[in-house]
């Protein structure tokens, strides 16, 4: 029997507001386990809760971003369990009114993955397992969350891929959150089943509790999925249950069986206030907003002419939109700026980390700069690739590379007398040439280029060279 895999995400995401959720804690990651800690953080009896508002806001941008609908009233509610990372014996989140509801993110496929709803709560602390003992470090407890949760919409592990990868893109641009997964300030629960292809009813599903690697993650999928197959066809059954999965391995192991909502006595929490939103204060927030990744992409392609190719990657992080687009103003071919951006910026980048902060350094002003002159003819496409270089290499504008002389181009006589010579020292491509071999231009081309120090019009010069060599 062939079996569809069935997938729903819990994605918890940090957010990045300067202190925690309910106290003036900082939220900064690291630091001495327990610097960053007050008897608010800490659960000490009697201490009150005070409700973050930047918390709010962004946990509002985040489902304005992902199309969901923003509750005007929500509330907080009591997660009741015990554990040692939890002070309280009780997470303070949502329960039955979450902040916001019903939206999506859509694939390239054109599917969409349904937002159930997002949710605001605190962060847990951390366990630390040193030498056979156990450490709590409360510096996390407390650091506001979202949790998105998505409806059973994902149906292979390159949707999930896609999805968290679209929907990391799209927390950082609009800033609320840095996703860095191997910080934790982004992490997934996977839920699985499976059931026969054309079967419109949901399988019995495991949970894989908090993946931080997307790579793993779509493993865990693959392994979880193939296992839950043999299951069933060897006659068995699934249980509902919660697993770790194994990275050394690429296996699964069961943690617990699985809690229903039931277990955490959830109740509203009785020390904060209802949450009142106005569609004002919406309207306000979704005025806000940059202009989202794909929106951008669209917009380069449609608007500007890029490539797809390059329209993905100039819009994979703000920072190099921003430059792009600072770069393209009054620019005659967006197309070089692309260029420059993704050959040699990129280039002198170490990795994917590097490219996203975009840290150049000259200002894109000096890009657009080099880039009209190219626009009005004054130096040519080699001079501009050299020129920048110099530019990137010392953090100086263009002026301070190109001479008078440069700058004056070069004019026809000069041209004609860089193709005679040509022409005169290289007999053997003009042999080769008129043997039918074109390619051999390209040499005569490259010793006017060189003689002209780049400065020649390319076109012009071939047209020249086979005027001179084709009587
Ligand atoms: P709980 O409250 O127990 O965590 P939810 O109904 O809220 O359960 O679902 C949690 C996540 O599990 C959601 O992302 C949802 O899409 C996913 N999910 C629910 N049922 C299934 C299923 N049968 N197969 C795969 N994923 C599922
Ligand atoms: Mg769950
Ligand atoms: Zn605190």
């Amino acid at each position: 029997m062939k079996y569809e895999l069935v997938s729903g995400l819990e994605t918890h995401v940090e957010l990045s507001t300067n202190t925690k959720i309910f106290c003036s804690c900082s939220t900064e990651f690291g630091g001495e386990p327990n610097s960053h800690c007050c008897p608010v953080c800490l659960g000490f009896p009697g201490t009150l809760p005070t409700l973050n508002k930047r918390a709010v806001e962004y946990a509002i941008m985040a489902g304005l971003a992902t199309n969901c609908e923003i509750s005007n009233i929500s509330k907080m509610d009591r997660k009741n369990y015990f554990y040692p990372d939890l002070p309280k014996a009780y997470q303070i989140s949502q329960f039955d009114m979450p902040i916001c509801k019903n939206g999506f993110i859509e694939l390239s496929n054109g599917r969409k993955i349904r937002i159930n709803h997002i949710h605001i709560e605190e962060d847990a602390g951390k366990l630390v397992h040193q030498n056979g003992n156990t450490y709590v470090d409360y510096n996390r407890g407390g650091v506001p969350l979202i949790e998105i949760v998505t409806e059973p919409d994902i149906r292979s592990s390159e949707e999930t891929r896609e999805y968290v990868e679209k929907l990391q893109l799209i927390m950082k641009y609009i800033g609320v959150s840095d996703c860095k997964m191997q910080e934790g300030s982004m992490r997934c629960d996977v839920n699985i089943s499976v059931r026969p292809e054309g079967s419109e009813e949901y399988g019995t599903r495991t949970e894989i509790k908090n993946m931080n690697s997307i790579t793993f993650m779509t493993k865990a999928i693959e392994y979880e999925y193939s296992r839950q197959i043999d299951v069933l066809e060897n006659g068995g059954t699934i249980t509902q249950e919660t697993l770790r999965y194994n990275e050394q391995d690429n296996t699964t192991s069961s943690m617990r069986s699985k809690e229903d909502a039931d277990d955490y006595r959830y109740f509203r929490d009785p020390d904060l206030v209802t949450i009142h939103v106005t569609d004002e204060e919406v309207d306000a927030l979704r005025r806000s907003l940059p202009e989202l990744p794909h929106v951008k992409r669209e917009r380069y392609i449609a608007e500007l002419g890029l490539p797809e190719a390059d329209a993905l990657q100039l819009a994979k992080s703000r920072a190099i939109a921003e430059f792009f687009e600072a770069a393209c103003e009054g620019v005659a071919n967006p197309k070089v700026v692309a260029n420059c951006i993704i050959g040699q910026i990129f280039r002198r980048m170490e990795n994917d980390d590097a490219k996203e902060k975009f840290e150049v350094s000259i200002p894109a002003s000096y890009l657009r700069d080099l880039v009209l002159l190219l626009d009005s003819g004054k130096i040519r496409m080699n001079l501009l690739k050299t020129t920048l270089d110099k530019m990137l290499d010392s953090g100086k504008p263009a002026a301070e590379f190109l001479s008078e002389n440069d700058l004056s181009g070069v004019d026809s006589d000069t041209l004609k007398k860089y193709c005679q010579e040509a022409v005169a020292a290289n007999p053997n491509a003009v042999a080769d040439y008129r043997a039918g071999k074109e390619k051999a231009l390209k040499a005569l081309l490259g010793n006017v280029m060189k003689a002209s120090r780049g400065r020649a019009d390319a076109l012009e010069a071939e047209r020249l060279l086979i005027e001179l060599i084709s009587e």
